[in-house]
């Protein structure tokens, strides 16, 4: 990758918070605590032939070209498709989506008008992305309808597709989904399974667990729930119980959780230095996609506005632009037609761009479960990747020194150079 000389590049960046604001919504009770069994971890069998799916199913996965099922599949597909409620932990990109996807597929006898399956998550091109593995998987069974639901985008659009198109699975964020709920046009009085993806952070943030919890109190007490992240707090494992019932839970010790493929570095830095640091490393590196992470909406515009001065073609997406806008960009980046991605934590959790090979945190995350759903984006799937996290003076090498401990991974000092194929994959 080329670029021209720029003196810019030695500018700091200005620092900013985001929030994510989603409709507002009042407080309410889960349902009743119940006991949960222990959990377990595995190595994944043979094939998916073995669950037994339908053939609509099969064929549909035969299509995406899934041979072997990977661990968390092997665990929990099997308890997942007759109905069990599922706590479920697994790695970044490890095809937990997969799971409840089949899952739902596999048991749906769809009617008409009925919602069968709602699964909330926490963005709105997670949810996007979701919606699009139901219609892959969906592909051979034609009378199963899916619909997506978030903000950003005029109400009256969502009334439509849920009055008139009448899906029979509905993805959706948590504020959009409960205004449907209450203006009485989304119905789940016959819902038979019930999901969240990235469930610590959709019950970890007060205003959206009040809001989960508000969907769920307009759910039928017997359906199926499953619940998922790559990260399940100790804090957040109980309230996840309340929601379910004699479910089978799948927890990863922390030692576990990291990626082998993922190969992690850090780079003593002054703040000042990292935009040539980038530079460099963008010069550098070989990648087919990379993600440059940092702590606000503001410096990711800066940062993006200062890589583009640079000729560099990178991109970015954030709250502040138009829902039309954003996801364009979402799915530009997704297809391959942006090398470089500039974004805040917005898109460290759940999302799945393939092609991701290099991770760079330029502003150290929070705490070490971002750092984890962070550089999850790169080696998705089992494949090679790079992270590499700038780390300043004072509270960043804390950070670094929970994730040394907590993980087993050696985030090393950034060699000088690295060897492309220890993480390209071919
Ligand atoms: P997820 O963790 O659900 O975001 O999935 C990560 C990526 O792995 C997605 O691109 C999936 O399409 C892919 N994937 C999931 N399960 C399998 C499988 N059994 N074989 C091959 N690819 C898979």
């Amino acid at each position: 990758m080329s670029k021209a000389e720029a003196p810019e590049a030695d500018e700091d960046l200005v620092d900013y918070e985001e929030v994510e604001p989603e409709e507002e919504a009042k407080p309410a009770e889960a349902a009743p605590k119940e006991k949960a069994k222990g959990g377990y971890t595995g190595v994944h069998s043979s094939s998916f032939r073995d669950f037994l799916l339908k053939p609509e199913v099969s064929r549909a996965i035969d299509d995406a070209g899934f041979e072997h099922p990977s661990e968390v599949q092997h665990n929990a597909i099997p308890a997942a498709m007759v109905g069990t409620d599922l706590i479920c932990q697994a790695k970044s990109g490890m095809g937990k989506t997969a799971v409840f996807v089949i899952a739902a597929l596999q048991q749906i006898q769809p009617e008409d008008g009925k919602v069968d399956t709602l699964v909330m998550c926490h963005t709105r091109e997670l949810a996007f992305q979701i919606h699009a593995e139901f219609q892959r998987f969906a592909k051979y069974s034609p009378k199963v309808k899916v619909g997506v639901v978030y903000g950003g985008i005029p109400y009256p659009q969502h009334k439509t597709l849920i009055e008139s198109e009448k899906p029979h699975i509905v993805v959706g964020t948590p504020g959009r989904t409960l205004a449907l709920i209450n203006d009485g046009i989304l119905k789940l009085a016959s819902l038979k399974r019930f999901v969240l993806d990235e469930a610590d952070q959709m019950l970890d943030q007060l205003d959206m667990r009040r809001q989960v919890q508000q969907v769920f109190m307009q759910t039928p007490h017997e359906k199926q729930v499953m619940l998922f992240s790559a990260t399940i707090p100790e804090g957040i494992r109980d309230v996840c119980r309340k929601f379910t019932k004699d479910a089978q839970e799948i927890f990863i010790d922390d030692k576990e959780l990291t990626l082998h493929g993922l190969q992690q570095h850090y780079v003593e830095i002054r703040e000042s230095e990292k935009n040539r640091k980038l530079n460099d490393l963008l010069d550098a590196l070989d990648f087919n996609q990379v993600v440059v992470f940092v702590k606000s909406i503001v410096r990711a515009e800066q940062l993006n506005k200062l890589l583009n001065a640079c000729a560099f073609p990178s991109m970015t997406i954030s709250s502040r632009q138009a829902q039309p806008e954003r996801l364009d960009r979402f799915k530009k980046f997704k297809d391959y037609k942006g090398r470089i991605l500039v974004a805040t934590n917005l898109f460290g959790r759940g999302v799945d761009f393939e092609r991701v090979n290099v991770v760079i945190n330029y502003d150290m995350p929070d705490n070490s479960d971002e750092y984890l759903h962070r550089v999850g984006r790169a080696g998705r799937f089992g494949t090679k990747g790079l992270a590499i996290t700038f780390a300043t003076q004072g509270g960043d090498k804390e950070t670094l020194q929970e994730i040394q401990d907590r993980f087993a991974v050696k985030v090393t000092p950034l060699p000088a150079t690295i060897d492309a194929s220890t993480y390209m994959s071919q």
